[in-house]
């Protein structure tokens, strides 16, 4: 998992003002430094943490949660900007033990709708696959350049053709009736044209497409300056 973006701070010392919504979580081995009302807005759990009911010690400066810090990750940054999470590999498909430990942290800090979205499987509606299968006859895929959502799998097979050959038997006319000419024609004469059976090597070219759609996987109505997260 990217590290990218990791929350863990240094504590803060006792002289750097602080303002009393934000706070520093110790979640299991990381640091993350939120606000209350990020943590409280989403999750029933934070709410009655904050609520003044239990007095909750704080660990050099932090509080302390006993959770998967690697996780949390993700349940904030849920928390945070309403966006669902899409673990998925372009080899591999959709990480389902992520989904499934993460439901696991979005139900123990009450997060209702995240953990519904991962209940009911929406990220396989998130992220979408096409795929286009095409023959080609003298294909040759490795000049072309293609998109890094693109994946391309080459399958060569042998076809029996009926080709076009030239009276003469020059080999630039073959396949080619519209290059004989003058001189051709007349050693053709009257005979009908000539066909040869050939192998002709074609290629079935499978193009694979991904593509995750933002609507998906977020809350936000207006996401036209959002960036996805993969
Ligand atoms: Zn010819």
């Amino acid at each position: 998992m990217s590290e990218q973006g990791t929350e863990s701070e240094r504590v803060p010392s006792p002289a750097v003002q602080i303002s009393s919504d934000r706070v520093i979580l110790q979640v299991g081995d990381r640091r993350f430094t939120t606000t209350k009302s990020t943590l409280m807005d989403g999750s029933d759990w934070f709410r009655a943490f904050f609520s003044g009911r239990w007095n909750h010690e704080l660990m050099d400066g932090a509080y302390f949660i006993d959770a998967d810090g690697d996780l949390f990750e993700h349940i904030l940054r849920y928390l945070r900007r309403k966006i669902f999470p899409i673990f998925y590999d372009n080899a591999k498909g959709h990480n389902r033990a992520m989904y499934l430990a993460l439901m696991r942290e979005a139900e123990y800090f009450q997060i209702e709708r995240l953990r519904l979205w991962i209940e009911d499987e929406r990220y396989l509606t998130a992220v979408l696959v096409w795929y286009s299968v095409k023959v080609c006859k003298n294909y040759d895929g490795s000049k072309v350049p293609a998109p890094s959502d693109h994946e391309i799998q080459h399958i060569p097979f042998f076809e029996e053709e009926q080709v076009y050959a030239c009276p003469r038997g020059i080999s630039l006319h073959k396949g080619r009736p519209g290059a004989c000419g003058k001189q051709c024609k007349k050693v053709q004469g009257d005979a009908e044209d000539i066909y040869v059976t050939e192998e002709v090597l074609k290629m079935v070219v499978i193009e694979k497409t991904t593509s995750i759609l933002r609507y998906a996987c977020t809350e936000i109505t207006d996401w036209s300056d959002w960036v996805t997260p993969l």
